[in-house]
């Protein structure tokens, strides 16, 4: 099976403070990789590199075999363009923590709107497609409802439709539980893992540690900007090795 992501020794950097420190890691077409660590260990950084929210100071990041940020020609590389970027962009679907649904727009308007406006899809198509997506996350009898009349479960749902309405070969979720309130977390965590069952590739930033044990191939733990253990999900989250993994399971639990 061929790598989605390769990251190989990447570093970050915020001024002097160092965010990511010589991350290593590999994600299969498929797989689905839970993320856990304490609060400011790096989590969404990583994912914020992969999407090319924020720029990596060395090492490198494949997305699908290719480069993230950079062309290589010859044995030199040179950094992309905004719409070069914007066009690697495209691979990756991401959910962040907030909805960020655009307020003004309804369901179905939120959903279209990528594929119309930066796929220049007819309105038509993109519409049947939108419908699809919201059967397909519980929520076609809301298509008119604006992010306002939805409830955060509906409006994560609605968010999950809209990144995969750009047809991405890769989902990236930070936290998409973590601002709901808890009677909500399980109709979105349904989505997600209807998503895993269909083969989607995820890297899912969670402390949802269930999640993550029932749907994860693989399971990452960081701590203070770098990976400290990984491995399958019965042997991270049960038979942590590292002291650092044990007490942050625990304290979660
Ligand atoms: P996590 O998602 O694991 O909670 P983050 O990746 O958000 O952690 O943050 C990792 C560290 O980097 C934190 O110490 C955070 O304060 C710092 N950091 C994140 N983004 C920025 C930024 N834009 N500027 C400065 N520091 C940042
Ligand atoms: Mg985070």
């Amino acid at each position: 099976m061929k790598n989605i992501i390769t990251a190989v020794n990447v570093n970050k950097y915020f001024d002097q403070f160092q965010a990511l420190k010589n991350i290593n890691l590999e994600v299969r077409h498929g797989e689905v990789m839970c993320v856990i660590g304490p609060s400011g260990s790096g989590k969404s950084t990583f994912l914020r590199c992969i999407n090319q929210l924020e720029r990596i100071d060395s090492g490198g990041i494949w997305v699908d075999d290719e480069l993230v940020g950079y062309r290589m020609e010859g044995k030199k590389l040179y950094p992309l363009n905004d719409k070069q970027i914007a066009r690697q962009r495209l691979k990756t679907g991401m959910v962040f923590q907030r909805f960020n649904l655009f307020p003004d727009k309804t369901a179905l308007e939120n959903i279209i709107e990528g594929p119309c406006q930066v796929l220049l899809r007819p309105v038509k198509e993109a519409t049947q497609e939108a419908m699809a997506l919201l059967e397909r996350v519980g929520l076609a009898h809301k298509r008119d409802a604006y992010p306002m009349e939805l409830s955060g479960g509906q409006q994560q749902r609605v968010a999950i439709a809209r990144a995969l309405a750009m047809k991405p070969k890769l989902m990236l979720f930070d936290e998409p539980t973590s601002a709901l309130d808890p009677e909500m977390v399980g109709e979105v965590l349904a989505v997600m893992r209807s998503l895993a069952a269909e083969g989607m590739t995820m890297i899912v930033v969670t402390h949802e540690l269930g999640f993550a044990r029932e749907v994860a191939n693989r399971v990452v733990f960081m701590d203070e900007g770098g990976i400290i253990e990984s491995g399958n999900p019965e042997d991270v989250l049960l038979n942590p090795q590292n002291p650092r993994t044990q007490n942050f399971i625990s304290a979660v639990l």
